[in-house]
């Protein structure tokens, strides 16, 4: 049984749409409304059950585009070793294109991708698109980026998820250990403590919060100049171009240091128990960097988690300028930002 799951798994995973065709292999993981809605779909036309599905956004028909394949990539699929597999396999017949069909009903192809060289460094190029980068960041895509030239600036751009826990754990604990060791023998101080870790927890969800919605979502418009667009690009709008790339992910710890720093050092001027604020702050920005790589590669299944993963993908794909809250709605309910999310008669999973 689990062999033979595998051998499915690595298999491709056409679909017919409207006279097109797509490899969803890919994509079935990644897929924000759940792995188990695609079942079946398989070397079959999937048209009238996606137009009976919850509505597609724009952003996530741009990116379906990702995995559309030519009428010869069909053809060579055909002709592969998997040939005598897909033939046996129910519709095998339906998922051959006819490309007098395919000419006469292809849809206008309006993706911007030609605007930009994706095999060259992306970052240089955002100053030649700045009149339609606002449009074209929000229209994801599903392919390797590169953001400089050079490998050993290049090597700088990404960051594994674990790189994150390994950096800032040691430092938490630095930061609240002198104060934690010398309340740990009193109640009242150590209930002290806890309350000004807890205060730089909430602290960190407000800066969450307003990071997410005013810098890093800050208003472009067709004037913004080339190099508001290209540290917008830098900071968050790569996250909403290429939404699974791995490594863009979480934020680098370096750049994240010196951030705290710039943040922290007016702040430690006016509160109390700074260090201990610090600490809280941190923990609560770890928590919220690891809940975001989870909410984009993970397979939750608790209720909680299914819903903080559609909500982020309703922010990414649908609503970008609402749901800025990651690790909390919180701060959206305060603003109004919040999104409301329709009630499914369906479990979704990824797994
Ligand atoms: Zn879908
Ligand atoms: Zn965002
Ligand atoms: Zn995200």
């Amino acid at each position: 049984m689990d062999m033979h799951k595998e051998a499915e798994a690595n298999d491709k995973f056409i679909v017919k749409y409207r006279q097109q065709y797509y490899d969803l292999s890919k994509f079935l993981h990644k897929h924000p409304g759940g792995l188990n809605t695609l079942k079946g779909l398989k070397s079959g036309d999937m048209t009238s059950r996606f137009l009976k599905a919850p509505p597609h956004s724009d952003a996530a028909m741009y990116l379906m585009k990702e995995y559309k394949i030519e009428p010869e990539d069909s053809q060579k699929i055909k002709s592969s070793h998997k040939e005598a597999e897909l033939q046996e396999g129910n519709g095998a017949i339906r998922q051959r294109p006819r490309e007098t069909e395919d000419k006469n009903n292809n849809q206008v192809d309006e993706s911007m991708e030609h605007l930009v060289d994706w095999s060259k460094a992306m970052l240089p190029q955002i100053a030649n698109i700045t009149d339609c980068y606002d449009e074209w960041v929000h229209k994801p895509v599903d392919r390797p980026l590169r953001l400089f030239g050079p490998w050993y600036l290049e090597m700088c751009t990404k960051t594994p998820w674990w790189l994150v826990p390994t950096f800032w754990i040691p430092v938490i604990i630095r930061c609240a250990w002198e104060d934690l060791a010398s309340s740990w023998q009193d109640r009242s101080q150590l209930a002290v403590f806890a309350a000004y870790f807890l205060f730089g927890v909430l602290l960190w969800s407000f800066l969450e919060y307003t990071l997410h919605r005013w810098v890093f979502h800050v208003k472009l418009s067709s004037n913004s100049g080339s190099w508001l667009c290209t540290f917008h690009f830098m900071i968050h709008g790569l996250h909403h171009k290429v939404p699974y790339d791995p490594k863009r992910l979480v934020f680098p710890p370096l750049p994240g240091a010196l951030l705290a720093t710039i943040i922290y050092t007016p702040l430690s001027l006016v509160l109390w128990h700074p260090r201990v604020v610090l600490s809280g702050a941190l923990a609560g920005y770890l928590c919220y960097d690891m809940i975001h790589y989870y909410l984009h590669y993970g397979n939750p299944s608790t209720r909680a988690f299914v819903h903080m993963k559609r909500y982020h993908f309703h922010h990414h794909f649908s609503h970008q300028t609402l749901g800025y809250g990651i690790s909390s709605p919180l701060w959206d309910v305060v603003f109004k930002t919040r999104i409301h999310l329709r009630k499914l008669r369906y479990q979704l999973r990824w797994s």
